[in-house]
């Protein structure tokens, strides 16, 4: 059984003639709705600043409420659009994934949480928007936990195309919160190379343009699962389907079993009935991210039924 945390409101983030579009979220209805429904369905709640701030600067969370724009768009940046809906999912996408955690933490068991939102969040910094996404959900989710004082060390794995350049920075002077990630590199956003190691909780793995499955299954097993030893008690995924092969905006050629695969690994290396919160970053062909998600989704409910 998975939880999923989703929301009908995130429809309302209109971002225009954009890729991480209004379309991307009723795909992954469509997805719940279609396969999922006899899982369980929660709202996710709306987060305050105080939450945000956990890891962003104060000043940043200010300007961000302040620059929502009564009509049209607002660019933070070239990419990161909002309108005049958009706070709403900001906080709702930051709301659920931390919403997992206090659920984890109430029921005392290893759920399993799946995070349907948008806009993505592993590119936000500590004071900047970036690539789509303004708040980091994952880090503040993680953040949370991890204060929490439940949980001793958390892993993050990034399987998202691009580099999760804000969960890497906010994290990198940590010793018990891990970040791992593959990703296209050199590409958007410049950073997550194998040098970048933080205190020891970095691993990057970089993919050539063009990598096909076989190359990325192996990279992945070499570069990030046999280089861990450790045992964590709670396990992130920031699950992006944009390494599909059908995704427009990069080049990384993985099928839809590879998202299945990469879940499962990482699940049997490291996570030893310990719960687990996936939350949605990118993926921009509609049928990758549809048929990427339900794979990812198959290995996270045999997890949960083990
Ligand atoms: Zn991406």
């Amino acid at each position: 059984m998975i939880n999923f945390i989703f929301s009908e409101e995130y429809i309302n983030h209109d971002t225009g003639n954009h890729p991480e579009s209004i379309k991307r979220i009723q795909v992954v209805n469509d997805l719940i709705k279609e396969k999922y429904s006899n899982h369980n369905l929660i709202e996710p709640t709306i987060a305050d600043k105080k939450l945000i701030s956990l890891v962003h600067d104060i000043d940043y969370v200010n300007y961000i409420f302040d620059s929502i724009p009564a009509s049209g768009f607002n660019y933070f940046d070239p990419d990161t659009i909002a309108s005049p809906n958009s706070l709403k999912s900001y906080l709702l996408a930051v709301g659920g994934s931390v919403d997992a955690v206090k659920k984890i933490i109430e029921d005392n068991n290893n759920n399993v949480y799946f995070c349907a939102h948008r806009p993505p969040g592993h590119h936000a910094e500590k004071n900047k928007a970036m690539g789509f996404g303004v708040f980091n959900n994952v880090a503040i989710s993680a953040e949370y936990a991890y204060r929490s004082g439940k949980f001793k060390k958390i892993l993050i794995v990034d399987f998202d195309v691009h580099h999760g350049n804000g969960t890497q920075h906010i994290f990198e002077n940590h010793k018990n919160i891990f970040y791992v990630s593959s990703h296209q590199y050199p590409f958007y956003p410049g950073t997550g190379s194998e040098n970048e190691r933080g205190t020891g909780n970095i691993i990057n793995c970089p993919l050539t343009a063009g990598c096909d499955s076989k190359t990325f299954r192996s990279l992945f097993e070499n570069k990030i699962i046999n280089k861990i030893n450790n045992n964590f008690d709670l396990i992130y995924f920031s699950a992006g389907f944009d390494a599909h092969k059908l995704d427009p905006l990069a080049s990384i050629n993985l099928e839809n079993e590879d998202f299945y695969w990469v879940t499962k690994i990482v699940l049997e290396k490291f996570a030893n009935n310990v719960p687990i919160i996936s939350v949605l970053e990118g993926g921009y062909d509609m049928k990758g991210l549809f048929h990427g998600l339900n794979s990812h989704l198959k290995a996270l409910i045999e997890y949960s039924n083990e």
